[in-house]
């Protein structure tokens, strides 16, 4: 896609009248200010090889949505990231299932693909279904022949590391998985295998003109139930842009994200005047505490025993991330530098090494 909204009309169609209005009502902003114009990316910690290109396509004027998504195919295409794309770790039956969504701010639009198999670049394909369908959502069987159609080549996904992992895991198997009994409390062991290994990237970016863009790319739980669909493809769940105020993308506990809508949070926090990274915690805040009705996901200590983490940018360029737990880190390009930075956190994380000695 061309950069087809200069600055011109984006003043013309009062998004920038608008967006203007709500960061000056604003009073939390506490993130760097940063000069109308000045672009910058985020991402998911795995993602500092996306926002360096995504800024390097930026710098040329490109539409920032072309920009994260060139960002986001270097880690799809990458056989050694195992949480996105071609090298992704499968579902419970060993195939290879990914999510994606994208978000275009100038247009308000957005496209999204959900459980596709053999087909390594899910945002592309995303992509296409904001820009060549009516539709906002394709899944499964149907997502894969919109995009043989549009010429992508099915390819086996599974390199042999993953598989290798799948098999281990699966002659592991024991109670350790995603399904319930029907008395979920009576049952022995633990369930979800969650915490074993899951992953993606999200990239936001804002470009010169003050234009959002967003990208979230996965393949999802390791060793899901075949069909599952997690937050990544979800727009308001792991991805959500509106151009008048910001954009915002997760990564973490899935679920946990649907059942919060939790990016559309964030950037709603944000239009009411929190700082990207307020936003981002007062989503987790606000997760956390709905929680509390489900026991199983929660430590002793009452608190969700999953990791999800925000990635935020607004409308003036300030950019924050946040995670449920310590130690998490994001990816930032703010035009001069790209690095990972410490992400903003609800809890603590307990230090292992003072509970054993
Ligand atoms: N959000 C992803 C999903 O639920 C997983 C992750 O980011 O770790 O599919």
């Amino acid at each position: 896609m061309s950069n087809k909204y200069s600055r011109r009309d984006f003043i013309k169609t009062g998004i920038g009248v608008s967006a203007a209005a709500v960061l000056s009502s604003g009073k939390n902003l506490i993130g760097t200010q940063r000069n109308v114009g000045e672009m910058c990316v985020v991402a998911s910690g795995n993602g500092l090889r996306a926002t360096e290109k995504a800024m390097e396509l930026l710098k040329q004027e490109k539409d920032p949505l072309d920009a994260v998504i060139a960002g986001v195919n270097i880690v799809e295409d990458d056989p050694e990231d195992r949480s996105v794309g071609y090298g992704g770790l499968p579902n419970e039956e060993g195939v290879v299932e990914l999510d994606s969504s994208v978000m275009h701010g100038p247009t308000h639009n957005g496209g999204a693909v959900a459980s596709l198999r053999n087909i390594k670049n899910p945002s592309k394909v995303a992509k296409l279904v904001m820009e060549r369908t009516d539709h906002a959502l394709l899944v499964g069987e149907g997502a894969l022949r919109f995009a043989k159609a549009h010429g992508f080549k099915e390819e086996n996904l599974l390199t042999d590391r993953a598989r290798e992992r799948w098999l281990s895991r699966k002659e592991r198997l024991s109670d350790r998985d995603f399904w319930f009994p029907p008395r979920p409390e009576e049952a022995e062991g633990e369930f979800a295998s969650f915490f074993e290994f899951h992953g993606t990237i999200n990239c936001c970016a804002i470009d010169a003109h003050a234009n959002l863009a967003g990208v979230t790319t996965t393949s999802g739980f390791f060793f899901k139930i075949p069909g599952r669909v997690g937050d990544s493809p979800i727009i308001g769940a792991g991805l959500f842009v509106d151009n008048d105020v910001g954009a915002a993308g997760s990564t973490g506990r899935g679920e946990a994200n649907i059942l919060n809508c939790g990016s559309f949070l964030v950037v709603n926090f944000m239009g009411m005047g929190s700082s990207p990274e307020e936003a981002c915690l007062k989503a987790l805040k606000k997760i956390a505490e709905k929680t509390k009705c489900q026991p199983h996901l929660l430590n002793d200590e009452g608190r969700p025993r999953f990791g999800l983490q925000f990635y935020a940018i607004n409308k003036k360029g300030e950019f924050g991330g946040a995670s449920m737990w310590s130690g998490g880190q994001f990816a930032v390009h703010d035009g001069k530098e790209n690095k990972l930075r410490p992400c903003a956190y609800l809890f603590k994380r307990p230090d292992k090494s003072k509970k054993n000695s």
